[in-house]
C-alpha cells in the first residue's frame, strides 16, 4: 500500500458521503499496522450536532474490527483547496496513532504531508496511560 493507493481509495471513499446539508463531501482512508485499510466518509444528520466526520467514520470500523495502531491516514475533501481533520477527528486519531502521517489531496491531485503531532501538538491524554509524556 503506497501513498497514492491511499489517497486514491480516500477520494472513492468521498463518494460514498451523505452530505445533504453542506453539500461538502469527504472521503478517508486509513491504514493499519495489518496493511488493511478502513474507508470513512463524512455522514450528515438534521440534527446537525450528530454530523459524523469520514476520519472518526475509518477509526471507528478498525477499532471496531480489531484494529489498534495505524500508519497513516489519506483524506480528500470537495473541491479546491487542501482541508484538514478537525480537533475532535484529531483527538480520536491521537488515541491511537499520536505520530499518525496523514495525507492530504485536493481536487487536483495534489496533495500535502502532515502529521497528527504537527496539528496536535498537545492532545489531551489521561495520566493513567503510559504515552501520558504527550510524547
Ligand atoms: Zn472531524
Amino acid at each position: 500500500m503506497n501513498g497514492t493507493m491511499l489517497r486514491d481509495m480516500a477520494v472513492k471513499a468521498r463518494e460514498n458521503a451523505y452530505a445533504p446539508y453542506s453539500g461538502f463531501k469527504v472521503g478517508a482512508a486509513l491504514l493499519g499496522s495489518s496493511g488493511k485499510v478502513y474507508t470513512g466518509c463524512n455522514i450528515e444528520n438534521s440534527s446537525y450536532g450528530l454530523t459524523i466526520c469520514a476520519e472518526r467514520v475509518a477509526v471507528v470500523k478498525a477499532v471496531s474490527e480489531g484494529e489498534r495502531e495505524f500508519t497513516a491516514l489519506a483524506l480528500a475533501g470537495s473541491g479546491a483547496g487542501f482541508i484538514y481533520p478537525c480537533g475532535a477527528c484529531l483527538q480520536v486519531l491521537a488515541e491511537f496513532a499520536p505520530r499518525l502521517k496523514i495525507e492530504i489531496v485536493e481536487a487536483s491531485g495534489d496533495y500535502k504531508i502532515t502529521s497528527v503531532k504537527e496539528l496536535l501538538p498537545r492532545a489531551f491524554v489521561l495520566k493513567q496511560r503510559e504515552e501520558a509524556d504527550g510524547n
